[in-house]
């Protein structure tokens, strides 16, 4: 037997394959660390296909920060203000439980509330649906997804009638052109982007163009570069369909045989001319003109986003508006080809899949739909009407419910709003006011943990076996390959443990977590995302399995929509027709200048991991603010000088990084320093709330700032985080 496990990456969501395997020598002093624990190894699997062996640098550093300041035991306090103290499981259940209960029988269910994340297995996700939306009767379950990439589902669920990304990894050594919108890839996604970059860089004839305010590592490698002013995707999206219609690039047979609506949208881009759309997005005629021929030409288009697109005002109406031009051109359900959104997290496919959002139920269901509701009632043997038809609480919408008093009980687990949240000194302040707090982590301390009343130790990746989806559907086993440190938890047995502790036994008698995959993957039969041949014994001989995969099926489901069929009721696509709006909060007199923030190649997230690996450490030393040299002269600004930024919700103050890199207007601060690691360096301390109507995910890429040169000298070093007493 191989002495390696074989599990995934826990950071993002290309979800490369990982073998991780016990020191050679354990008790040599050089496989242990300062602590004395061992140092696992960690290494590619080649036979993993979406990463084919390939890791970044934090895949290949992630074992550093396994024994790194966790937290081991559950810690109650009755109030902020107090020292937490350690307690056993049975107190923390018992408190949690009575708490529950009070509050369902004094404010009533909808008054509870849970804020989960990407980071879950699928099988975390599951548990909490089943507890939330079945056993208590509330759909107060959202993830940290809703501010990655809800405006993604919304998108191609209005548009194909499901989510569920429709391409595959090996369509990015197939294209014919690369179209890369809101996605530093090469910093965010890298392994993504390693297999486009070598493909491109063989096959000169491949076209990759990327189009982001910043030339960022990603806009590097393209042979076109769009710098659009921020908030003009959909002028340049329309600009460019306009083009195409223009110049005769339009599939008409395939847009009469397999969509709709293409009237309205043939309209609507009528008014974008090239005219136009240059001036609003600030790029040349020509570029918009190179744009639309790179596309036209192209028998095989393949649409990259992230982030940047969807953490807008208006995400949905931009993620549509991509998915228009492939309609218009029949780019999609063929290699090469398609609109592929990127997860930001390693499984925010997984809470797809499970229902985890506000609005959705398991097996790419939702909420609002009366037979969804049934048929997952009659699955979970709940009373007609147990699950209610309204869709719960997003993460901002728990947040203003805490300001109102309309939030009993916030339970948190696996993610670290008191860094990510937009607008940051409101969301801390409604922290400060929760009645009970409940949160759940791996590691102690981070910038949440100040705010908990109750805190739950949870296993991590390594920890605990389960399942992980990867942004083409590719679904991995991660297996366990050590015990959790002391007395930490699989975050499905805490939440198993408190249904059961609910009254709610039989509904949470599992085993392992391989029953309870077992029991979720039969809500997805018939669905568009039917994992019913799928289980785990079958994911750890077998190895990674792509969905749909039905029961009984051979082989794996690469692309959707092959047939050119698609979920709707007509089963037809569906154009989506939107002029811009722009963005929520433009610049203006008083602040000038649009903020954008992003993520850099060595950390994740807020740092809970990345920020205690000491060669991540090094690479980023220290936060910074990007600013045109432009306007750096105009307002005095010298590198690396201290620059306080203000927008109308809050300050933060970073060194400046005078670069070309970014376009004079526009400043870009990496969102990875909360609290813990920087002083008043906090990205989000800065952004706003406004969300898209449609994803409700807010519009945390851009708002507007002032810029003030700060003269004295003050210190924003990373902090050196001490150990923890835990
Ligand atoms: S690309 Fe993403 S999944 Fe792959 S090793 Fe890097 S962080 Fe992990």
């Amino acid at each position: 037997m191989s002495e390696f496990t074989k599990t995934l990456c826990p950071y993002c969501g290309v979800g490369c394959g990982l073998e991780v395997s016990p020191p050679a020598q354990p008790n040599k002093a050089t496989n242990r660390d300062s602590k004395g624990n061992p140092i696992w190894r960690v290494r590619g699997d080649k036979a993993h296909p979406s990463s084919q062996g390939m890791v970044c640098v934090k895949g290949a550093t992630i074992a550093e920060s396994l024994d790194k300041n966790r937290l081991h035991y559950p810690m109650i306090r009755d109030s902020l203000d107090q020292e937490f103290r350690q307690v056993s499981w049975d107190e923390a259940f018992d408190l949690i439980t009575q708490r529950i209960q009070t509050v369902r029988f004094t404010q009533g269910p909808e008054a509870l509330c849970m804020y989960g994340s990407g980071q879950f297995q699928t099988e975390d996700y599951y548990t909490a649906q089943k507890l939330f939306k079945g056993c208590l009767g509330t759909n107060n379950f959202d993830a940290n997804s809703r501010l990655c990439m809800s405006s993604a589902v919304a998108g191609y669920i209005q548009s194909f009638g499901s989510d569920g990304p429709p391409c595959c990894y090996e369509d990015l050594e197939l294209t014919d052109c690369a179209f890369l919108i809101g996605t530093n890839t090469a910093e965010c996604h890298p392994i993504v982007f390693n297999r486009l970059e070598k493909y491109h860089r063989k096959n000169r004839k491949v076209k990759m163009i990327v189009v982001d305010p910043r030339r960022t590592p990603t806009a590097e490698a393209a042979d076109l570069h769009l710098a659009i002013r921020p908030g003009t995707d959909i002028d340049l999206l329309n600009g460019i369909a306009h083009l195409l219609m223009r110049w005769g690039y339009i599939d008409t047979l395939f847009i009469d045989d397999c969509t709709s609506n293409f009237p309205a949208y043939a309209e609507v881009i009528r008014h974008y001319s090239p005219e136009v759309v240059a001036r609003q997005c600030d790029i040349s005629i020509e570029d918009l003109e190179t744009a639309a021929r790179y596309w036209g030409e192209s028998q095989r288009v393949l649409s990259l986003w992230s982030m940047g697109v969807n953490q807008s005002s208006e995400g949905t109406a931009k993620v549509r508006t991509i998915i228009n031009l492939h309609l218009m051109t029949a780019q999609i359900g063929k290699p090469g080809a398609g609109p592929f959104s990127l997860t930001g997290q390693p499984n925010a496919m997984g809470g797809r899949e499970t229902g985890g959002l506000a609005h959705l139920l398991p097996g790419y269901r939702v909420v609002k739909n009366p037979q969804h509701r049934a048929e997952v009632e009659d699955f979970w043997g709940l009373k007609r009407g147990q699950i209610s038809p309204n869709p719960g609480l997003t993460a901002w919408d728990m947040i203003t419910g805490l300001e109102t008093g309309d939030v009993g009980l916030l339970w948190i687990a696996a993610t670290n709003p008191a860094v990510s949240m937009p607008d940051l000194e409101r969301t801390k302040k409604a922290l400060l006011r929760s009645p009970f707090t409940i949160y759940q982590d791996a590691y102690y301390p981070t910038e949440t943990a100040a705010y908990a009343h109750v805190l739950l130790p949870a296993a991590q990746w390594g920890e605990k076996t389960g399942v992980m989806t990867n942004s083409e559907r590719m679904v991995t086993l991660c297996q366990a390959f050590r015990q959790p440190p002391r007395e930490a938890k699989a975050d499905w047995e805490i939440f198993a443990e408190v249904g059961r502790r609910l009254g709610f036994t039989k509904e949470f008698a599992f085993a392992n977590s391989a029953e309870v995959y077992a029991e979720f993957v039969q809500l997805t039969g018939d669905r568009p995302c039917d994992m019913t041949g799928i289980n785990h014994e079958q994911l750890q001989y077998q190895g990674p399995i792509q969905w749909p995969h039905k029961e009984g099926s051979k082989r794996d489901t690469k692309r959707l929509y092959t047939d050119l069929r698609f979920h709707t009721s007509d089963g037809r696509a569906r154009f989506g027709a939107y002029y811009s709006k722009g963005l929520a909060e433009p610049p203006d007199p008083n602040y000038p200048f649009v903020l954008t923030n992003g993520r850099l190649y060595g950390h994740w997230h807020t740092q809970t991991r990345t920020g205690r690996i000491e060669k991540i450490r090094s690479m980023h030393p220290e936060p910074f603010i990007e600013i045109h040299p432009r306007d750096a002269a105009t307002l005095g600004i010298i590198d690396k000088q201290l620059v306080e930024v203000r927008s109308r919700r809050g300050k933060a103050n970073f060194p400046a990084k005078v670069t070309k890199a970014i376009a004079p207007g526009t400043v870009f601060v990496p969102m990875h320093w909360g609290a813990l690691w920087a002083k008043d360096a906090e990205a989000n301390a800065l952004t706003h709330p406004e969300s898209c109507p449609d994803s409700l995910q807010p519009e945390l890429k851009a708002c507007a700032v002032q810029l003030i040169p700060v003269f004295a000298e003050v210190p924003i070093k990373n902090y050196q985080l001490q150990s923890s007493q835990w």
